[in-house]
C-alpha cells in the first residue's frame, strides 16, 4: 500500500513558515488558542474543564505528581525524565513485524484486554486510505488494538473518544497516548468517575499535523509515497523503510532547515514533558541502544504491566557514554541563529554527522542531552513568543533541570535562566 495523500503536497508547511498558529486551515480548530495540540478534550462534553486540564493554559504536573506519587521530583534523571520506580531496556521476544519497535505498547494493552483488566483502551489507529494520518480508536477487542500498532507521527485528538467512553457506560480504561493528552486526562481523572485509568504513555517531541507530516517526508525522503515505516534514530539520522524493504537514512544535520522550521506547532514548542512523565508506563526507544525499547515503571500499575508480559519480554543492559553537557553551549548558540538559517556546507555537515554518531552521547545519555535541549530550545521559544505564559506553563523542573547551564544562558541570550517568576 502506498499513502497517496503523501504524493499530493504544497509547497511549504500548511501554516506558513514562522507562523505560531496549529493550522490555520483548518476548519475545525478555528476559535481555539493559538496553543494548542489538538488532544481532542475541546471536541469532547470535557471541553469546560480545558482552563485547569489544559498543560497550555497551565502546567499542573506538579498537582498531579503529589497525587500519582505524593512527592516532588528528586534532584536527579527525574528532574528530565519524571519521577519512574524502575527503568529498563526490554524487547518482545517475538516481535510485532508491524509495530514501530517491538511492540510492547498494543501487546500489553492487548493483554490488559484479554485478561478482562480493561473494557476498553483508547488508542491512535490510520484513517483508512493512509498509513500515517491518526484516528482515534476505541478498542473494545485485542485485535482491535493491535490494529493500531504503529506510529502515526502526527497530532491525534484521542480525548474526544471521552464521550464514547461515558456513552458506553465503560468503567475501567486503558489509554495510550502522548504528554499533552495525558495531562488533560490526568487533571480531569477524578471527573471521569472511572473505576481505574491505566496509562501508557509514549516519549513525544516536536509533533506536527497530517499535512505537515506529509510535507517533511516529502521534503527529506527520495520515495516518500513508498515510505512504510520511519523513525528519528539514537544515531542522529533519521531512518525511513520503505515498501521493498531499503532502508534510506538521512542525518540529523542534512535536514533541510531553511525548509522546515515552520512545521512545528507552537504548542509543541512550547511542551515540557517530553517523557510522558504523568503515565503509569512510559515506553519509548531514546534511552536505550539501538533495538531496544525503553521502559519506565512510574506507578505500583505500571510497574504491575510489565509483569503482565512476564516471559514473552526480553530484558537487556541500560547503558550511558559520552558527556551531553560538551554540546550545550554549541546548541544555544546555535538557537540565536535566526530561524530556518541554510544548512552547513557539506563537508561540515558529515564531519558533525560523523561526530555525533561516534562521540556524541549514548544511551541514557542520549536521552538526557535531547530532553535537556528540547527543555532549552522551548523555553526560550516560550520567551520570545509567549512570553506572558511563563510563569503558568513552564513548570519549575525546567529551570531546576537546566540550572547547570545557567552560566552560559545568561552569556548567550543576555537573561538569566531563572524561573522570571522569581523575581516577581
Ligand atoms: C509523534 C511521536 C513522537 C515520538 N517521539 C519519540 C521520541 O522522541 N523518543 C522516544 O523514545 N519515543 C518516541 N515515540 C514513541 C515511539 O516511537 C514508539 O511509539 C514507542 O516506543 C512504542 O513502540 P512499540 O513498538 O511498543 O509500539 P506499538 O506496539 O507499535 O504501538 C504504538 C502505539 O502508539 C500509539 N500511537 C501511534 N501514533 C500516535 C499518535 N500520533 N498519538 C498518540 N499515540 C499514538 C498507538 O495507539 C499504538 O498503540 C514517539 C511516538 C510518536 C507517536
Amino acid at each position: 500500500m502506498s499513502d497517496a495523500t503523501l504524493t499530493t503536497v504544497g509547497d511549504g508547511p500548511s501554516k506558513g513558515l514562522g507562523q505560531i498558529s496549529l493550522l490555520s486551515h483548518d476548519e475545525r480548530l478555528q476559535g481555539r488558542p493559538r496553543l494548542c495540540s489538538d488532544c481532542g478534550l475541546c471536541d469532547s462534553t470535557f471541553k469546560p474543564a480545558m482552563q485547569h486540564a489544559c498543560m497550555f493554559v497551565e502546567n499542573r504536573s506538579a498537582d498531579i505528581e503529589q497525587r500519582l506519587h505524593g512527592r516532588r521530583r528528586h534532584h536527579d534523571d527525574e528532574l528530565r525524565f519524571g519521577i519512574h520506580q524502575t527503568q529498563f531496556a526490554a524487547r518482545l521476544r517475538h516481535p510485532n513485524p508491524k509495530a514501530q519497535w517491538t511492540g510492547i505498547v498494543t501487546a500489553l494493552a492487548a493483554r490488559l484486554l484479554e485478561q478482562g483488566r480493561v473494557d476498553a483502551v483508547i488508542a491512535t489507529g490510520a484513517a483508512p486510505g493512509t498509513r500515517f494520518q491518526a484516528l482515534p480508536v476505541l478498542a473494545r477487542t485485542p485485535a482491535e488494538v493491535l490494529a493500531t500498532a504503529g506510529n502515526k507521527p502526527c497530532l491525534s485528538p484521542n480525548l474526544r473518544l471521552l464521550d464514547d467512553v461515558r456513552e458506553q457506560g465503560i468503567r475501567r480504561l486503558a489509554f495510550i497516548g502522548t504528554s499533552c493528552q495525558v495531562h488533560a486526562l490526568r487533571s480531569i481523572e477524578p471527573e471521569l468517575g472511572l473505576e481505574q485509568l491505566i496509562v501508557i504513555g509514549i516519549p513525544c517531541s516536536d509533533n506536527v499535523t497530517y499535512p505537515d507530516l506529509t510535507y517533511f517526508l516529502s521534503q527529506v525522503s527520495r520515495s516518500p509515497a513508498t515510505i512504510a515505516h520511519h523513525e528519528f534514530m539514537q544515531d542522529f539520522r533519521f531512518w525511513m523503510r520503505h515498501d521493498d524493504g531499503h532502508v534510506e537514512r538521512v542525518n540529523y544535520v542534512d535536514f533541510p532547515m531553511d525548509k522546515l522550521h515552520g512545521i512545528f506547532p507552537s504548542a509543541c514548542l512550547s511542551c515540557f514533558d517530553y517523557p510522558n512523565a504523568h503515565s503509569d508506563l512510559t515506553v519509548g526507544y531514546m534511552g536505550a541502544e539501538l533495538g531496544w525499547q525503553w521502559l519506565l515503571a512510574r506507578t505500583a500499575t505500571g510497574a504491575e504491566l510489565v509483569e503482565l508480559l512476564g516471559p514473552d519480554l526480553e530484558f537487556g543492559t541500560l547503558t550511558s557514554g559520552g558527556d551531553r553537557t560538551r554540546g550545550m553551549p554549541r546548541f544555544m548558540e546555535r538557537l540565536t541563529h535566526p530561524p530556518g538559517a541554510k544548512r552547513p556546507p557539506y563537508p561540515i555537515r558529515k564531519l558533525v554527522a560523523w561526530l555525533q554518531r561516534n562521540k556524541g552521547p549514548r544511551g541514557l545519555e542520549f536521552a538526557r542531552a535531547v530532553i535537556e535541549m528540547k527543555l532549552l530550545r522551548n523555553l526560550n521559544h516560550v520567551r520570545s513568543k509567549f512570553p506572558q505564559y511563563e510563569a503558568r506553563i513552564v513548570p519549575d523542573y525546567v529551570y531546576e533541570a537546566l540550572a547547570p547551564y545557567a552560566e552560559g544562558y545568561q552569556t548567550i541570550f543576555g537573561q538569566p535562566l531563572a524561573s522570571l517568576a522569581d523575581d516577581a
